[in-house]
């Protein structure tokens, strides 16, 4: 049986950024993807907006690592021409109610480390977006958008080029893991043919089947807290000309789900609504739910915009530990020693800000590699 150092399960925008920062020549490293392509899960399937860090609980890693995150994903973007845009985003409030939640949020912001974030009015407003229809809105300057296509693209090539040959194996599904002395037998369907290697160190970063993968493992993800809720978010496209280049976000809903349905616009110049949020059992990539809803959401703040010009588009699936009626729940990014698994690192409930601390992630997993194989 072949026997390596680390094996990465899943090739989404996480996986790929912790094999570029681990990959050297002197490591054996595979990173494993069930499917023919890297990054067709949750990775090409989201807003590609690289945030600020301004909502998440103070303490928190997702707090934390976007904060850190976002002036490094613009770095690598300008650095090795992933393609991006520092488009700037207003948080818009209108009414009493959401005016006092967007004073809220810019303190709570502040306080998390949240970079360049001022409290601007409707004069102010009309001067960047005319269209948009706001009493006071947060301004963040810091936020965009990002090819993730383009950043995987990168995290692959940075793995490759470190590597010295390329770690990627595609078409590999892992279907079991058992703990032996000094690493793990990964077991896996390979391009339909079973395998198995030894790696010493074995990192789950499978998304939405991360809970699973913790599984084969012998984790009691109950009792581990990590069984994931999977929870659909629907995107509606706009045609004709967008009303504004910056993204504009709504105050978020309580329920603290999502961040609300907001303006998406991409790289392309094309303009996106959503996501909305709720949960599901199964993997259905279909737009379901009926555009009126999203429509009364977006004309709150851009009156308008016209029902008929919106049209079903594309939808993700986030993978949350948060399940129906539960408060925000942490990402999980932990080395499993104390649960008896030396060499286990777990990365379960990578939700958003996911795609924009994927770098800051790699970094923190990389460490705890190097602090047990050194
Ligand atoms: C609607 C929506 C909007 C979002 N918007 C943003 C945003 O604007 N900004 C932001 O920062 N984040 C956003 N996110 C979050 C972000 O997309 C995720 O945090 C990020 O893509 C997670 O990447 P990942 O690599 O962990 O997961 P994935 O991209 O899902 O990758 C996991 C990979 O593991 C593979 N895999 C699974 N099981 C196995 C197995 N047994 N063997 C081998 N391979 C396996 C899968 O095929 C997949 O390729 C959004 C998410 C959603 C759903």
């Amino acid at each position: 049986m072949d026997k390596v150092d680390v094996v990465v399960i899943g090739a989404g925008v996480v996986g790929l950024a912790i094999g570029a920062a681990i990959a050297d020549k002197g490591k054996e490293l595979y990173i494993l993807e069930k499917e023919e392509v890297y990054g067709q899960g949750t990775s090409s399937r989201n807003s590609e907006v690289i945030h600020a860090g301004i909502y998440y609980p103070a303490g928190t890693l997702k707090a934390e690592l976007c904060v850190k995150a976002n002036p490094m994903v613009y770095e690598i973007c300008e650095k090795h021409n992933v393609p991006y845009k520092r488009c700037g985003k207003l948080i818009v409030g209108n009414g009493e109610a959401e005016v006092a939640q967007l004073d809220s949020i810019l303190k709570h912001a502040k306080s998390i480390g949240a970079r360049d974030l001022e409290m601007i009015d409707t004069e102010q407003i009309k001067k960047l977006e005319p269209n948009v229809r706001a009493d006071q809105a947060i301004l963040s300057p810091s936020t965009g958008i990002v090819d993730a296509h383009g950043l995987m693209d990168h995290f692959h090539r940075e793995a490759r080029r470190k590597a010295g040959s390329d770690p990627l194996v595609l078409d590999t599904e892992v279907t079991g893991i058992e703990p032996v002395k000094d690493g793990f037998i990964v077991r896996m369907n390979s391009g339909g043919e079973p395998f198995e290697i030894e790696s010493r160190v074995v990192i789950n970063s499978a998304g939405l089947f991360s809970d699973r993968v913790a599984e084969m493992a012998g984790i009691d993800i109950d009792k581990a807290g990590y069984r994931l809720h999977w929870s659909k978010g629907e995107y509606f496209s706009l045609t004709g000309k967008p009303p504004a280049l910056m993204l504009i976000y709504p105050p978020p809903p309580q329920d603290a789900a999502s961040l609300g349905i907001h303006s998406v616009p991409d790289l392309t110049g094309r303009l996106r609504f959503g996501p909305n949020a709720f949960y599901v059992d199964e993997i259905n990539y279909a737009v379901e739910s009926e555009k009126e809803p999203f429509w009364r959401d977006i004309v709150e703040y851009f009156p308008d915009v016209r029902m008929d010009d919106l049209h079903p588009d594309m939808t993700g699936l986030r993978a949350k530990l948060q399940g129906p009626g539960d408060p925000v729940k942490d990402f999980v990014i932990r080395h499993e020693t104390d649960m008896g698994l030396p060499g286990f690192i777990n990365l379960v409930g990578i939700e958003s800000p996911g795609l924009t601390s994927s770098p800051v992630i790699a970094e923190m997993v990389e460490k705890m590699v190097r602090d047990y194989l050194d």
